[in-house]
């Protein structure tokens, strides 16, 4: 059986590991690193192009990031958190581009998309304006337009509006400097960067087993690992720092991890699937990201929209996501990963959030059962004049969920993302999946501060500062430096 030593092991080739390996290599090169990924390649799962629908998320257009209160005043404090969380994303992905000269191309991994909030029906309307006055008074929204004006609308999205009807009324904003990523594209280019420093290994086909703090020293960690391909040989890996990026499976592996702080935490996994056209007519004719609102009961996830995506230089149109039931918390996963993951400690949790998710899981069940004519249903109210044979349908990735103890209902239901770390820092799990890929680098630079705070202190942080010029200032205080720092990334990613 072989041991590998290492400083750093991460489980999972997502965007996740690759982003925290990336930085981390960049902080330290000495840093001997291990990511051990169960598929034949990395970026299989979630982060796959079309497994996720590639929005770089910025607040611009999601309207589920500015709920309104009961007197119709627009909260914009998520959408300023998200803005501000992915400029640091453009800042590292602006360093790596030109720390390459010209080996690294910007639109390989990401395009200018605009990125459009559309709504039909008064009291909708209504809503959008004020969003929209809220935002663009702030520096990070300032360049947000506004129209209900019926030929600007036949500019910014004439798919859309082809063959619409006059009633009920339409109106749209638009940040022109939206993004579409492909977040498979950035996490290979990140992992072969990684790959030239012989510091880095990459094992594929690997499955981690189980994870448990060494016997007798209790700041490191034991992986146990299974080679899925050749001679099916055992590994083990010593190491004093972990990263759970298993996405879905992070909570499996936390749970064998034992520590305290995982205590109480379950999972909601929630399948999706989209409508793809690669009609070159069709797709010609449509060069943005429009996002609507959830229908009633419908989780934040399942907002429909529908999407510009350049994937390797092609463009093509995905509507969706169409939000579903299901019990496997990875696209490759077993049907038995929801019930696996159920423990005494988590039983509360998962019995309080599923009472009061009833209507959450009837509403998935359904979707998972519409026909192809309700999916097509769904489709016709974004384009009038859709033609099933135009379209085809495709499997996204799972996101699972974040379940937690809460002391009044026994456990809630959560749709963000969760750094779970040990007190000692030498191991992170990543949970939940959204705002997801887009603030990765945000995400990653939190589990470096909660695990590596001494290196932080000792010149980590000034490097930091080198490739992501507004680390450690605010972006949504700073109207000057978010000038600067927005200016460089969108002319560097080329997305002006
Ligand atoms: C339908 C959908 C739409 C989305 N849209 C967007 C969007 O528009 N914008 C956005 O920013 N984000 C979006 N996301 C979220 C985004 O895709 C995820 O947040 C992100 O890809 C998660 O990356 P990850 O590295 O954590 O996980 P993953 O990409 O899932 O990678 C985890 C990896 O771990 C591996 N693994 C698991 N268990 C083991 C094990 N035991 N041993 C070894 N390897 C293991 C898996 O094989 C996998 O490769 C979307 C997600 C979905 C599902």
């Amino acid at each position: 059986m072989a041991t590998i030593q290492a400083d750093v092991t991460l489980v999972g080739g997502g965007i996740m590991s690759a982003t925290l390996a990336m930085l981390l290599q960049r902080l330290d090169p000495g840093l001997q690193i291990v990511m051990l990924e169960q598929l034949p390649e990395v970026a299989l799962e979630s982060t796959a192009a079309l497994h996720n629908a590639g929005t770089g998320h910025a607040g611009y257009c999601e309207l589920n990031y500015t709920p309104a209160d009961s007197h119709g005043a627009i909260d914009i404090r998520r959408a300023l958190e998200i803005n501000a969380a992915f400029e640091l994303s453009l800042q590292f992905w602006s360093h790596l581009v030109e720390s390459e000269a010209g080996k690294l191309q910007p639109e390989s991994f990401i395009n200018r998309v605009p990125h459009l909030s559309a709504v039909w029906g008064e009291n909708n309307i209504a809503y959008l304006q004020a969003r929209y006055q809220a935002l663009q008074q702030h520096h990070l929204f300032s360049g947000m337009e506004w129209s209900s004006e019926r030929t600007t609308l036949e500019q910014w999205m004439p798919l859309l509006m082809t063959g619409r009807a006059a009633e009920p009324r339409l109106a749209a904003t638009r940040v022109n400097h939206g993004a579409d990523v492909n977040f498979g594209a950035i996490t290979r280019a990140m992992i072969t960067l990684l790959q030239r420093s012989p510091n880095f290994q990459l094992l594929t086909h690997t499955r981690v087993q189980d994870v448990r703090r060494r016997t007798g020293h209790a700041a490191r960690w034991h992986l146990t690992a299974r080679r899925l391909a050749g001679n099916g040989e055992t590994l083990q890996i010593d190491t004093p720092f972990v990263f759970l990026g298993a996405g879905g499976s992070a909570l499996h592996l936390l749970q064998k991890s034992a520590i305290p702080e995982a205590e109480g935490y379950g999972g909601f996994p929630v399948s999706g699937q989209w409508l793809i056209c690669q009609n070159p007519q069709l797709v010609q004719r449509h060069h943005a990201k429009v996002y609507s609102l959830a229908p009633v009961g419908a989780p934040p996830m399942s907002v429909p929209h529908l999407d510009t995506r350049i994937v390797d230089g092609k463009p093509c149109l995905l509507f969706g996501p169409y939000a579903g039931f299901t019990t496997r918390f990875l696209k490759h996963g077993s049907r038995l990963d929801l019930v696996k993951s159920v423990r005494p400690h988590n039983l509360k949790s998962l019995l309080g959030a599923g009472r009061h998710n009833l209507e959450l899981t009837t509403y998935l069940v359904k979707e998972a059962l519409q026909s192809p004519r309700q999916r097509l249903q769904a489709l016709a109210s974004f384009l009038p004049e859709v033609q099933a044979e135009d379209w085809q349908l495709a499997h996204a990735g799972k996101r699972v969920q974040i379940i937690k103890r809460c002391q009044h209902k026994w456990g809630k239901l959560e749709f963000g993302t969760e750094i779970v770390a040990a007190a000692d820092g030498s191991l992170a799990a990543l949970l939940g999946a959204s705002p997801g890929a887009s603030v990765s680098v945000k995400t990653m630079l939190d589990v470096i501060q909660r695990c590596f705070a001494p290196q932080l202190a000792a010149g980590w942080s000034a490097r930091l500062k080198q490739m992501i010029p507004s680390y450690g200032e605010s972006l949504i205080d700073d109207a000057e430096l978010a000038a600067r720092v927005r200016q460089q990334t969108l002319d560097t990613l080329k997305l002006v």
